[in-house]
């Protein structure tokens, strides 16, 4: 691998990042800020954070509550009106979000721009849109009776969100929340801090009452239990691993049967049938599918199901497209392979990429660690020959690591592709529409892409969430807000009230 040059580009040393905790509209110092916060394209040390403990999970949450009463007490249109003028906002400083986004994180710059950022602003507007179209629904019962169904916030939800897209993420959950009339307090990952505050105070700015939005900075063991068991809040939402889901799930029960959403971990498939057509064009999904922020993604397709056909060729391609691409800093123009999100998440990759080696799996390409200025890269690596018993198959890496499974009959490939754990996505290849939708139907996955990878803008008003263990609840779309809202069924008996008018009993 060759490293990107910085030739044009900015220096990281430049970004300044916001300070303290966002709480109630203003920032919080607290004290010693022992949580270092590197940058995974160098290794430097780029700021500091404080880590909440339980007493300012409490202030973060009592803010909340006072900003939730002003939110609520407000028409849905105002609601909708200021939500859109936080996207214009966003819309103005996309620049300082930009660098906020990828300083620490292994966003690359030019995406952070192009992409992530302006999917923030759309979200908001997105969600906007809905606040005043929350309606409940009304059911007359003969002419004496009338039972109303409300829909209402929880008030304070709780938002706990990784490191692989810090900005994204965080607004996939907070929009709709509040469109839906209640308060957050975000915890983002203790790697990735500061976009999810540089956001927030945007928020105070568009003139949001202080307290809707709330960021506190901390590790989950501390700040993230703090904020799940606080008695305060009233609904938690996660995105992240599994076995951290796993805990949320435990504590949110244990502290007061707080529904949870959970957005979590995926091994997902990518089924190419003989009769695919264009290889290249394939091969080009294939990659991006797994290369995509080095692997660093929920949806990344780690697995290649393919008919032993067309096996060898399209892994070729893939293999070639692997090897062209160019690790380097996310603030560099020309970097196509994004660094490893830290050194402990990078020697995870390569022990797991070790052991489906020594279990038989047979390198196509990479499976070398490297160290490039400071920074930890993991090369595209295409593992061959997996079984469903290897590591490969099993673990869900994070890393650009793709496993490839051959069948020789269709009939085997849904079976090959459904997975034992992980349900969260699934892509498959072939110009026979009746096979794409009898294999969409077969596979056991949250999502299906027939001929593509991966989402695209106009898929924010389409539900997204796992099946089995990669999650619970959906996200994006209508489905995505209906989640932050709770019935209430109200019944009101006409008869009852005229006879209590009159004095009556019944
Ligand atoms: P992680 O589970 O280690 O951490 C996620 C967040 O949870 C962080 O903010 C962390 O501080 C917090 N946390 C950790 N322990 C906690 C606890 N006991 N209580 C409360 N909070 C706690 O995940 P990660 O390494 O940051 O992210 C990578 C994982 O996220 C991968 O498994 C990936 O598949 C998953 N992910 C899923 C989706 C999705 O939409 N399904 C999207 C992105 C990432």
């Amino acid at each position: 691998m060759t490293l990107a040059t910085a030739t044009g580009d900015i220096s990281p040393d430049q970004i300044i990042v916001p300070s303290g905790h966002w709480i109630g509209g203003r920032t919080l110092e607290d004290g010693v800020a022992p949580l270092s916060v590197l940058r995974p394209s160098d290794g430097c040390l780029h700021g500091a954070v404080a880590e909440a403990g339980a007493a300012v999970v409490d202030a973060a949450v009592k803010a909340a509550q006072a900003g939730q009463a002003a939110w609520a007490a407000m028409r849905p249109r105002q609601r909708g009106d200021l939500m859109r003028r936080w996207a214009d906002l966003v819309d103005r400083d996309r620049e300082r979000l930009a660098r906020l986004e990828s300083v620490v994180s292994s966003r690359a710059l030019h995406e952070t721009r192009a992409n992530d950022v302006p999917a923030v602003a759309e979200w908001l507007r997105f969600y906007g849109e809905y606040a005043d179209k929350l309606e409940g629904t009304v059911t007359a019962s003969g002419d004496d009776r009338l039972s109303l169904i409300l829909r209402e916030p929880y008030g304070v939800v709780g938002i706990i969100t990784p490191w692989n897209f810090p900005l994204f993420l965080a607004t996939w959950k907070l929009a709709p929340a509040i469109a839906a009339g209640n308060a957050v307090v975000v915890k983002a990952s203790e790697l990735t801090p500061w976009s999810v505050q540089g956001l927030a105070e945007l928020a105070t700015e568009a003139g949001l009452p202080h307290g809707v939005i709330n960021v506190v900075h901390g590790t989950g063991p501390v700040t993230g239990r703090a904020l799940v068991q606080h008695p305060g809040v009233a609904y938690v939402t996660f995105t992240g691993s599994t076995a951290t889901g796993a805990r949320i799930m435990s504590d949110a029960a244990s502290s007061g049967i707080k529904p949870v959403a959970l957005e979590l971990g995926g091994k997902s498939a990518t089924v190419v049938h003989a009769d695919c057509g264009d290889l290249d064009a394939v091969a080009d999904h294939v990659t991006w599918g797994i290369t995509r922020n080095a692997g660093q993604l929920c949806y990344a397709g780690s697995r290649l199901v393919v008919d032993e056909r067309v096996a060898d060729e399209l892994v070729h391609k893939v293999v070639q497209r692997m090897q062209r691409l160019t690790p380097g800093p996310t603030w560099s123009d020309s970097t196509s392979l994004a660094p490893i999100i830290s050194e402990r998440q990078w020697s995870r990759i390569d022990s797991l990429v070790q052991r489906t080696v020594d279990e038989g799996a047979r390198v196509q390409c990479g499976a070398t660690p490297q160290r490039l200025q400071g920074g930890c890269f993991y090369p595209g690596t295409v593992l061959d020959d997996v079984r469903t018993d290897m590591t490969g198959f099993r673990e869900e890496i994070f890393g650009p690591v793709l496993c490839v499974q051959r069948f020789t009959d269709p009939e085997q490939a849904l079976g090959l592709a459904n997975h034992p754990v992980y349900g969260l996505s699934a892509a498959v290849f072939t110009r026979d529409i009746q096979r794409a939708l009898a294999s969409a139907r077969g596979l056991k996955a949250g999502t299906v892409w027939v001929n593509r990878w991966g989402r695209t803008p106009e898929m924010m008003s389409s539900p997204f969430g796992g099946y089995g263990q990669s999650g619970i609840g959906k996200e994006s779309g209508r489905p995505g807000i209906d989640g932050f809202l709770r019935s209430k069924t109200v019944w009101v008996d006409f008869a009852a009230t005229a006879e209590l008018a009159q004095g009556g009993r019944r």
